[in-house]
């Protein structure tokens, strides 16, 4: 303790992994670089987005609606939910942070499957709190039952992901309903549903539906992955309203940019041409898969726009060796790979490149 720098840090702070920006993607020989490692959405912002908030520039000297106050009403709209459910915030990370400040601090538990999306243990370390990462099943799916022998009298949230990223599977209703039978209604269980657009398995959970079922359920929506809004930052949680309020509260106030809350309104006014856009991801998705599996590739089933190739301690030699093809993918070292559905012309380089690495 003494040789630490002085003015000294919290404790959590040394727990804190040291932020890795994601690698840039250098052309190589020429080849056109494509950056299928952050699940983004390839497409360009729609023509009627891009013209929506070029006219909300003119008022960037202006604060934002601190509540995002058309917004909500749009999402409650949609939803069938009234505006008290409703909180947003800047990205569904900002609002998972919210989420935990409100609700768990020093001495209280969150819990949430591992692997899973990265974000928890880092706010929930940086609130204080104590992690409880439930290994997934061999096959990649959440552990609904060991994660129900992990609540202890501190638990106070658990993040349920699905489809989950990084392994693409998702949580059935029929288990979460067994699921939530179990857990007491004083944990708050939020169900992140960052991917529920790419879902095409007619027995995955209905979160809205589930929400409005149970007291102490939250859904987490994005509009970074399907509605391609990544770099604006918008996102929401939707749940019972006392939790949704106090998210409000502990909000970075103004976060949520007036561009960033124009873009989310015309998006959803504009649904129907953007899950075009998100059918075309499914299509090539399905497309992917097919050729791994052909090439003899043993992936999980994937309900999100990306896939999940576990290949354990070969990890870093696939990511290794797929460096000249200016692709940039996701290695989780001695896990697997997670593959963007992005670009075609990107995945159809991967699958080439796969072929040799099989062979
Ligand atoms: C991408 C992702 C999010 C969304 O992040 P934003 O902050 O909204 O961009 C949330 N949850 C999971 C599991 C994700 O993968």
């Amino acid at each position: 303790m003494s040789d630490s720098p002085k003015p000294q840090l919290r404790r959590e702070m040394a727990e804190l992994p040291t932020y890795k920006a994601g690698k840039k993607v250098a052309s190589v020989n020429g080849l056109a670089a494509f950056k299928l490692s952050s699940n983004e959405n390839a497409h360009p912002p729609l023509p009627g987005v891009l013209a929506a908030i070029t006219k909300a520039a003119l008022e960037i000297n202006r604060y934002p609606d601190p509540f995002c106050g058309e917004l909500t009403k749009a999402i409650a709209e949609k939803f069938d939910v009234s505006i008290d459910e409703v909180a947003t915030g800047t990205g569904s990370v900002g609002v998972c942070q919210q989420i935990i400040q409100a609700i768990a601090g020093a001495g209280d538990e969150v819990m949430y499957a591992w692997r899973s999306f990265e974000a928890y243990p880092i706010i929930t370390t940086i609130a204080g709190a104590t992690n409880v990462a439930v290994p997934l099943t061999s096959s990649g799916q959440h552990d609904l039952a060991a994660m129900l022998a992990a609540i202890t009298p501190k638990t106070r949230v658990i993040f349920v992901c699905t489809p989950n990223n990084p392994t693409g599977g998702i949580v059935t209703q029929q288990q979460i309903n067994k699921f939530l039978d179990q857990v007491p209604t004083e944990i708050l269980v939020v169900i992140d549903e960052a991917y529920v657009e790419f879902n095409c398995d007619p027995n995955a959970i209905d979160g809205i539906a589930t929400m409005k079922a149970h007291t102490n359920v939250g859904v987490l929506r994005t509009f970074s992955k399907a509605y391609g809004l990544a770099g604006l930052r918008v996102g929401y949680f939707i749940g019972p309203k006392h939790i949704a309020e106090a998210v409000r509260k502990t909000a970075v106030p103004f976060g949520v940019s007036n561009i960033a809350q124009t873009a989310a309104v015309v998006s959803l006014e504009n649904e129907s041409e953007l899950f075009e856009r998100v059918e075309q991801v499914i299509a090539l998705r399905t497309w992917f898969e097919g050729e791994l599996t052909k090439l003899g590739f043993e992936l999980p089933a994937s309900q999100a726009n990306f896939v999940w190739l576990p290949l354990g301690d070969r990890t870093l030699d696939f990511v290794t060796k797929s460096e000249g093809i200016a692709v940039a993918i996701r290695p989780f070292p001695g896990e697997g790979v997670r593959i963007s559905i992005g670009e075609r012309e990107g995945l159809e380089r991967i699958i080439e490149f796969a072929k040799d690495f099989v062979s």
